[in-house]
């Protein structure tokens, strides 16, 4: 076991989640909504076949009314007959959802604020007005065969007796899921747990949750939710999406997978090479320091963690790089110490003795202190050869 066995105290198992576990990935849809990101229709269809390969249960291939370019890439998507469901997203408007059945779509997600602050100010509607509209389409898309998610937008911020009313009612025409938008990413594990548990509580309707990252939890609250009995959440590759983005694919699935130890069946080898296309086709750069994705994940430098990755790598690792399909790195600096140096420099074809080793790993330390950056191979070997030259 290679993470904390706190996780599997007695009092702490019984709170995890079952094995029934759903993502609905909208890497093409909410991903796409980041600003600045435009995928072609080309790059949509890879991304699609990745997150099929991977075993995502449900993709979020866009949405067909924004545009006849936007509306073609979901169609063809669609027509590619991946086992993951494909999703349109629409508004409860007649047209949205009409697009996304021209689409050939098998799952739609209709979608319409819930708040009191986005029903005065944004929608200008009455919660009255808001059910019938979203009653009437659900209706509508179930009569044409779609699976339907009613989303709730800005569920976290919406009063809880509303939230059941519409949930209540979408699910008396056939809604088939319940999807609470944290639209502004403002719930805390216990509450995103909270409302879950609840709602199935009281209505006995599938929940999918819908995280955002602008505190940070965006992970933490979709494991709760989980906990809390929902079947589903939806997640973008890399966290993209609106603002700080979602909860991220790779953070949500390697958690559930490491850290709960729940046995999934999605293929993870490939995390590391889909995190790489999609930081490509959006034009994202992956942060150093990214969880699960990050280039720093497996990538070290202090002399002491060196030492201890070179000996056995779960002293500072807690899965290995190769599971998520990348590798190690380690970095020459000034914080490294005699063992990474000598061992980087073997890989390099030189063999070293102590007293030049501890001559060269001082060069190391200075060069790479003076100038604030890490030291590379070429440099690395031509301070060796002058150190063994002398
Ligand atoms: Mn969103």
């Amino acid at each position: 076991m290679f993470i904390s066995h706190y996780n599997f105290k007695e009092e702490i198992k019984e709170k995890f989640p079952n094995n029934d576990i759903n993502i609905n990935d909208t890497t093409l849809r909410d991903g796409e909504q980041t600003p600045g990101v435009v995928f072609s229709n080309e790059e949509k269809l890879h991304i699609a076949k990745y997150l099929d390969e991977i075993g995502v249960q449900q993709i979020e291939a866009g949405t067909p009314a924004m545009s006849p370019g936007e509306a073609l890439a979901v169609k063809d998507i669609a027509k590619e007959s991946l086992d993951s469901s494909i999703m349109g997203w629409s508004r409860p408007v007649k047209n949205d959802v009409d697009a996304v059945i021209k689409t050939g779509c098998d799952a739609i997600a209709i979608s319409i604020a819930t708040s009191e602050l986005h029903l005065k100010y944004k929608l200008k509607m009455s919660k009255e007005e808001v059910i019938e509209k979203a009653v009437t389409m659900v209706e509508y898309a179930k009569d044409h065969g779609l699976y339907v998610s009613l989303n709730s937008e800005d569920a976290s911020r919406t009063e809880y007796e509303f939230l059941e009313e519409f949930a209540s009612n979408g699910k008396e025409v056939g809604a088939d899921r319940l999807r609470i938008c944290d639209t502004l990413g403002v719930l805390i594990p216990r509450s995103s747990n909270y409302i879950t548990k609840k709602i199935i509580h009281d209505i006995g309707i599938d929940v999918e949750i819908h995280t955002h990252n602008d505190y940070g939890l965006a992970i933490a609250n979709a494991l709760a939710a989980f906990e809390g009995g929902a079947r589903w959440a939806s997640t973008t590759i890399n966290g993209l999406g609106e603002r700080a983005g979602n909860s991220s694919l790779e953070g949500v699935i390697m958690s559930l997978t490491k850290l709960y130890n729940i046995k999934l069946p999605f293929k993870i080898n490939s995390l590391s090479e889909v995190s790489g296309y999609v930081e490509k086709a959006s034009g994202i750069p992956v942060p150093f320091n990214q969880s699960i994705v990050g280039q720093n994940m497996f990538t070290h430098e202090s002399g002491i963690h060196v030492d201890g990755v070179l000996k056995n790598p779960y002293t500072y690792e807690s899965f290995m790089p190769d599971e998520i399909g990348a590798s190690r790195n380690i970095v020459i600096g000034k914080h490294s110490g005699k063992h990474a140096v000598w061992d980087k420099l073997k890989k390099l074809g030189i063999e070293t003795e102590k007293e030049d080793l501890l001559k060269i790993v001082e060069l190391v330390k200075n060069q790479s202190a003076n100038r604030k950056s890490a030291i590379n191979n070429k440099e690395l070997v031509k301070i060796a050869k002058s150190v063994i030259r002398e």
